[in-house]
């Protein structure tokens, strides 16, 4: 018994317990090298093959429903028909140095190189796509066994690296769950882990392989990030107890999700989600969700090498309106610039990105390209859906002016084409930069409601980058100053009858529910896992008790004092 736990990234959440399968791909001898025009029919052949197979993998997500998830299937299909991959897979050939399937392999490996030099999370999601496509194409050459080929049994799989082709290859009850050496939390093994419900852990680094033998025992923990490898029969017994009450627990807060978000003294809340996807607009009715409080709409403009036409972005806004008919639908426009990237619209190097040229500053400068499009986009699924429309990175009265400005223009063009839009659609900004908390005042006459975006009003704040592990112990959501921005904010919007939402990570943090409420928030948006925790703490939140915890911590000495006063309120 070797009782070791390992650490990982919790990338899809769920507890699994079974044996191990370690998988690593077949290694099957490449062939004698054919002659050059051989090589290339065999290159055509494994093209068209590979394709098949994404095809049909594609057409049974679409007839389950699982639009999301289709999609993976439809983006890897495109890369497989980019003629820039094949062209420079068959020069390669013809150059004489490498097979059909090493050629596309390393033609892939140029270009999932050149995308991970951008230092992107997303763009290193879609490098592991082409070497995923590019390890399909050679599958379908060499007869390799699928991963459901070899899970004959149920079991936990541990891998490099798996592809989502891979996951689709296996049936669901085989798949208890796996871990991986590699991968990140937007790999689309990992999002499909998630719409599928498959607990993963992944980033374990390669001591995964020299811990785990097939057959093992191992307890994965999705949620925390752990893997268990042999655990003794005390542990084993009390995560058979976990698995059965992570059940049974599901089917409590199941069975919550149609009370009303309202404070036991009849206070009511709006309880929206954040989502940047169709799968996770569905996650969110199905947890019970009022609407969607933040579409995040990055995801779409990230994964391609070209900007998303105006219809595409329809049919986007049009798919997460449909799962949630009749509520409101809060969609932000384009919010790159700081660590995030567009292939299509290539950002300059700046000294300080995120005090740069990020959020609403990029489509007021570029409103042919992105903000009028995105607007008409927007507009259209206006017309059968209660849009409201949200812009990010709002320091100025003169940018939402502007804006405004914009998307009229928006609306004439669309009227002039005979083209159904919305006849209007409430205007929001983010609160994420303090001079907007500070003068949220006049930005209350111009805004039709307000939402905090507390990732961003920490860090500008506290002048503490979100993202650097160095300086993480000074990025605190909770200290007093980022808790008087948000006071402020709220006293405003409630003196113009400005709705407020909080859809940073702290509107989805149960602890801090009564504290939001007690300063005036009236809308928490959160991922759609967080929702029923939100819902269950706004039901045992007393509204005038709320409203003098948020009086202490506005005068409390740092974020450690408030977090005291949550403690103690949580007890009381
Ligand atoms: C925020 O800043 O709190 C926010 C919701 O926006 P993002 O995390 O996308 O920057
Ligand atoms: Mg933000």
């Amino acid at each position: 018994m070797s009782d070791q736990t390992l650490h990982g990234l919790a990338a899809a959440p769920g507890l699994a317990l079974g044996p191990a399968l370690v998988y690593t791909a077949a290694t099957v001898p490449p062939p004698n090298l054919g002659d050059p025009a051989a090589e290339r029919l065999r290159l055509a052949a494994g093209l068209a093959r590979a394709d098949a197979t994404l095809a049909l993998h594609e057409a049974t997500l679409r007839a389950a429903k699982q639009r999301a998830e289709a999609e993976i299937f439809a983006a890897h299909r495109m890369l497989l028909a980019d003629p820039s991959l094949t062209e420079a897979a068959e020069a390669l050939i013809v150059a004489g140095h490498a097979s059909a399937e090493e050629a596309l392999r390393l033609a892939a490996e140029v270009e999932a190189e050149e995308l991970e030099t951008l230092g992107d999370a997303y763009l290193s999601a879609r490098a592991a796509d082409l070497r995923e496509v590019a390890a399909q194409v050679r599958r379908a050459l060499t007869g390799e066994q699928t991963l459901g080929e070899r899970l004959l049994a149920p079991a936990i799989v541990i891998a490099h690296d798996l592809g989502p082709a891979d996951l689709m290859s296996v049936p669901r009850e085989r798949l208890l769950g796996f871990a991986l050496a590699t991968g990140g939390l937007t790999a689309h093994s990992v999002i499909l882990a998630r719409g599928l419900g498959i607990p993963a852990v992944v980033g374990l680094g390669e001591a995964l392989f020299a811990a785990v033998t097939s057959g093992v025992t191992l307890a994965l923990d999705g949620t925390a990030g752990t893997l268990a490898i042999d655990p003794p029969a005390a542990t084993l017994a009390r995560l058979h107890g976990a698995v059965a009450h992570q059940s049974e627990r599901e089917t409590t807060l199941r069975a919550a999700v149609d009370r009303p978000a309202v404070t036991r003294d009849g206070y009511p809340i709006a309880l929206v989600a954040n989502a940047s996807t169709v799968e996770e607009a569905r996650a969110a009715r199905a947890w019970g969700a009022a609407g969607i409080g933040l579409l995040r709409t990055e995801l779409l403009f990230l994964a391609r090498p070209n900007l998303p036409s105006e219809e595409e972005q329809l049919a986007l806004y049009a798919a997460v309106a449909a799962e949630l008919p009749g509520t409101p639908i809060t969609i932000r426009t384009l919010d790159v610039g700081g660590d995030k990237h567009l292939p299509a619209f290539p950002l300059p190097q700046e000294a300080n990105p995120f005090l740069g040229w990020r959020g609403i500053r990029i489509g007021l400068s570029e409103p042919a390209t992105i903000l009028l499009p995105q607007l008409r986009a927007l507009l259209r699924a206006g017309a059968r859906a209660s849009i409201r429309i949200l812009l990010p990175m709002i320091s100025t009265v003169a940018e939402v002016r502007q804006v405004r400005a914009y998307l009229a223009q928006a609306r004439a063009e669309l009227t002039a084409v005979g083209v159904p839009h919305a006849a209007h659609a409430d205007l929001g900004i983010m609160i994420e930069v303090p001079a907007a908390a500070l003068n949220a005042e006049a930005l209350a006459r111009e805004a039709d409601f307000f939402s905090l975006g507390t990732n961003d009003l920490t860090q500008y704040t506290l002048a503490c980058d979100r993202g650097n592990a160095r300086v993480a112990a000074l990025y605190q959501p909770l200290d007093p100053a980022v808790l008087r921005l948000i006071q402020l904010t709220c006293a405003a919007a409630q003196r113009h009858g400005r709705p407020v939402a909080v859809c940073g990570e702290l509107g989805g943090n149960p602890q801090a529910t009564a504290l939001l409420i007690g300063l005036g928030v009236n809308e928490l948006s959160c991922a759609p896992a967080a929702m029923p925790h939100v819902r269950a703490a706004i039901r045992a939140t007393l509204h005038s008790a709320a409203q003098t915890l948020a009086a202490q911590a506005l005068v409390a000495n740092d974020a450690a004092a408030v977090q005291q006063l949550l403690a103690q309120a949580d007890q009381g």
